[in-house]
């Protein structure tokens, strides 16, 4: 992970590649940001600047001073999550194989994979579905500590850094935290901490005070342009299409990057469904959840996402409020005629019930099942009157 390669915090990754060229890089910090923000991937790309054999510099003329050099070494192995000097604590519980006294450590291949597989957009859910530990809750152990004071105890493999990334700190089971205050507090030289975190609230004072607070804000539309702009070839139309649908957040647009089509990604999709739950056509819902079914359950959350701002826009439309509705022009033709349908009579349910649907596909339920019951039930909501 490159610095390059992350939307938008142009100013923390120069405050973060400054620390590293003034040899003062502080050994225990805590990157702070909203779930699904970039926090964990700049953890990563920070680690990868510091152990990169051979650094570059850009002066200011992209905005980012320097960043690793992606091809050393040290960076191949920081690609694929593998570095020795690189280790990761997490939040773990009991599963079908490990069925007593978990730790991190265990669970590796899926993490890497994991990280891997969502550009290091991973949340807590999503962590504890793939390694299916149902209803349980994840947590920092005892153990985990313990293999934390260990492995700091062993000398790193190239001479450098080592780096220990904890992830989602907020989950640190309150017997672990001595042990890992203790080591925040006499560190082994050449050692960084980065501990991840949502909420501050949930973490130990002790901790927080023990760390250097790093936080990230919200991204901004230019952030994403700019970054779409630099990456791919688009047009302004698609660009701004996909603007309003990461609403904020980066990892809403990541499964549709790949999406050669001009037209907002879901949009062909999303307005066919409510046509067929709109005339209740029974067979052609099954038929259409069928094909939803099939673009993965990533991209199906992300499909519902995209549904629920179109249904938002539709409401503000109908209340003449078209100055808050952000769409491209196909989009907006679809929302000016959908509006009528859309009131606040029914926007409380039909949210509802796109929501209920992305949390069943989360939590494993039959895709094409889930989205056959929405869709019926959004279609008995059209038809109510105003
Ligand atoms: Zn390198």
């Amino acid at each position: 992970m490159q610095f390059k390669d992350i939307v938008g915090h142009i100013e923390l990754k120069n405050r973060l590649i400054q620390t590293v060229l003034n040899h003062r890089v502080s050994h225990a910090q805590l990157f702070l940001g909203a779930e699904g923000s970039e926090k964990l991937s700049l953890a990563i790309a920070y680690a990868q600047f510091i152990a990169c054999k051979n650094k570059q510099f850009y002066g200011d003329i992209h905005g980012l001073q320097a960043d690793s050099c992606g091809s050393c070494p040290s960076c191949m192995k920081y690609h694929k999550l593998a570095h020795p000097d690189l280790h990761f604590i997490f939040p773990v519980a009991t599963n079908k194989n490990i069925t007593s006294k978990p730790v991190s450590s265990q669970f590796l291949t899926e993490w890497r994979k994991a990280l891997l597989e969502s550009n290091c957009y991973l949340n807590l859910n999503e962590w504890y579905e793939k390694i299916g530990i149902e209803n349980k809750q994840g947590r920092i152990g005892v153990d985990d500590a313990n293999q934390i004071i260990k492995t700091l105890s062993m000398s790193s493999y190239e001479g450098e850094y080592k780096v220990m990334i904890i992830w989602m700190v907020e989950k640190l089971y309150h017997a672990a935290a001595p042990k890992l205050l203790k080591i925040l507090e006499e560190p082994p030289e050449k050692t960084l901490f980065i501990l991840i975190a949502e909420d501050t609230n949930s973490i130990l004072k002790t901790i927080l005070s023990r760390t250097q607070l790093l936080k990230l804000l919200p991204l901004q539309s230019e952030d994403i342009s700019q970054y779409l702009n630099s990456n791919f070839q688009m047009s302004a139309e698609k660009t701004e299409a996909l603007i309003n649908l990461a609403d904020g957040n980066f990892k809403n647009i990541i499964p549709v990057l790949s999406n050669q089509s001009e037209n907002p990604p879901y949009f062909e999709d999303f307005r066919g469904a409510m046509l067929l739950a709109y005339k209740s056509d029974f067979r052609g819902i099954t038929q259409k959840s069928d094909e939803l079914a099939k673009i993965g359950r990533e991209n199906l959350k992300a499909f519902l996402e995209y549904g629920l701002r179109i249904v938002r826009m539709c409401l503000y439309q109908g209340m003449g409020r078209s100055e808050l509705v952000k769409s491209s022009h196909q989009e907006l033709e679809f929302i000016q005629k959908f509006s009528r349908f859309i009131h606040t009579n029914n926007i409380t349910p039909i949210s509802e019930i796109l929501n209920e649907a992305g949390s069943h596909i989360e939590r494993n339920v039959s895709s094409k099942l889930v989205m056959t019951d929405s869709l019926l039930r959004i279609g008995q909501w059209l038809q109510m009157p105003k």
